[in-house]
């Protein structure tokens, strides 16, 4: 246990290969999918000589469409591509295009932390390394439009962290911008981590790189907390360097001493015409916000105040698939709250798990209508669950499976009392029991009551009837 209390800083890194049919500054595909290595290359991905790059307008597209959803600045009046400087065997011209003085975004605010800049780049190639002493090359993702955002160092916990990229993801998803899926590399995030005993001066930062799954952003998070509290706590010195992350340990391990900003030699790129973007992208800031479609946080508020649990909100946000057939099937219910939580629940578990399985999401008309006949009790819970196992295998109209399988259960008021006055006549000793203070002999009454319709009859009204019946 630590004696003495640190603030924790952390800012967040993150790229995310941005959804484009070109490389940022080629026509070669940007196809991550694309398996055998090397064919969507051409000479200007490579860095020939006497090649000229030029810049990808969609992917600008994107970027300023994310940097519009966040309230960012967008760099309409003047940007610019710089080179980042360095040797690495991924990156065949020797540099890097990147952005660093005039980033297409600047500012803005996503699940309430605040954002440094966005800005637009090309991504390397993956290198292999095979046992023995050599690596293989794969150029395919050289040159694909990679956005970068950077978060301001305000975060203070790594579930505040983890939480944020998620957000991101979901937001890059909702806008179309990127696939972002974590476990392929289309999203990745760095961590700057420091603590500190004084909150005006921070601690040294130590960045951890390959985080490349939710869990692995809060759990190394976790451990480098720990790791520099422990350091400190011994009168010991943290070291400024870059770490990776061990999922099978389970710990972060010294990668390399940090390079400094500088050690890059950014200059701008001769070969790109600096850029007036207003001028030169056909469409306004304000043209740009209005093809925005509703963002995640609008959906949240609006889904909350239908009711839902947060859970089922956070899946219906995550699966647009589900999330479309919700808001169709909700559509109906404007006045039946009761209808539209019943919707949330079956849509969020049992028609996840049986499209899973290979079942179709069945169409609006008809889950609408299996959704009243549930609310209205004419379905037990069993048979509504059956039913929709049908509709999704087969399709088909809820009312006439549920004939067909005789699933309706009988909620008329009438039919139950007769039933119920036949199950006491019957048992005589339940009820003697049940009148004698042993409640639990209902139970056995209602088991009969439901034996005797094959299960078809309302067991709540039965419950209720019983009651009445036995006062
Ligand atoms: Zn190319």
């Amino acid at each position: 246990m630590a004696e003495k209390q640190y603030y924790t800083t952390i800012g967040l890194e993150i790229h995310a290969e941005v959804k484009t049919k070109t490389k940022m500054f080629c026509a070669c595909k940007n196809d991550a999918d694309e398996e055998r290595p090397n064919v969507n290359i051409c000479p200007v991905c490579m860095g020939h000589p006497g090649t000229l790059p030029r810049p990808n307008r969609e992917a600008i597209r994107q970027v300023l469409r994310v940097g519009s959803a966040v309230g960012g600045k967008l760099a309409l009046e003047f940007t610019e591509f710089d080179r980042k400087n360095y040797f690495y065997p991924d990156i065949p011209k020797g540099y890097q295009l990147s952005q660093y003085k005039y980033p297409l975004v600047n500012g803005g605010n996503l699940n309430g932390v605040e954002l440094t800049r966005v800005h637009i780049e090309e991504d390397t190639g993956t290198s292999l390394h095979e046992e023995g002493d050599y690596s293989l090359l794969n150029y395919n993702r050289a040159g694909v439009p990679l956005m970068e955002l950077v978060t301001e160092p305000v975060i203070t916990s790594a579930k505040q962290a983890s939480d944020f990229a998620k957000e991101l993801q979901l937001l890059l998803r909702t806008l179309g911008a990127s696939e972002a899926n974590m476990e392929k590399g289309e999203m990745r995030v760095e961590a700057n981590i420091s603590i500190s005993e004084d909150p005006k001066v921070f601690g040294t930062k130590v960045e951890v790189k390959n985080l490349n799954s939710f869990k692995a952003v809060e759990k190394a998070i976790e451990y480098e907390l720990k790791r520099h509290e422990a350091l400190l706590e011994k009168g010991e010195k943290i070291v400024q360097e870059t770490r990776g992350w061990d999922e099978n340990k389970g710990s972060t391990f010294s990668q390399r001493q940090k390079e400094d900003a500088h050690d890059y030699k950014y200059f701008p790129d001769p070969d790109i015409p600096k850029l007036k973007l207003g001028e030169v992208l056909g469409f306004s800031e304000l043209e740009l916000k209005n093809s925005l479609p509703e963002l995640p946080w609008k959906k949240r508020e609006r889904f909350l105040k239908l009711k839902i649990k947060e859970e089922q909100v956070e899946t219906l946000l995550n699966r647009p698939d589900i999330e479309e057939v919700f808001d169709k099937v909700v559509s109906k219910f404007s006045e039946n709250n009761n209808a539209v939580i019943i919707t949330a629940n079956y849509l969020t578990t049992d028609v996840v798990s049986l499209k899973e399985k290979g079942g179709k999401i069945p169409d609006a008309e008809n889950l609408a209508k299996l959704m009243l006949m549930t609310t209205e009790n004419k379905l037990s819970s069993r048979g509504t669950k059956d039913i929709l196992a049908i509709m999704m295998a087969e399709g088909g109209d809820p009312e006439k499976i549920a004939e067909e399988k005789k699933l309706l259960q009988v909620s008329d008021t009438g039919a139950i009392k007769e039933i119920v006055l036949k199950i006491i006549a019957n048992n005589p000793n339940a009820v003697l029991e049940y009148k004698a203070g042993k409640s639990a002999s209902i139970q056995f009454l209602i088991g009969q009551a439901m034996k005797e319709t094959k299960g078809a009859a309302n067991p709540k009204m039965l419950q209720e009837m019983f009651v009445e019946s036995l006062k």
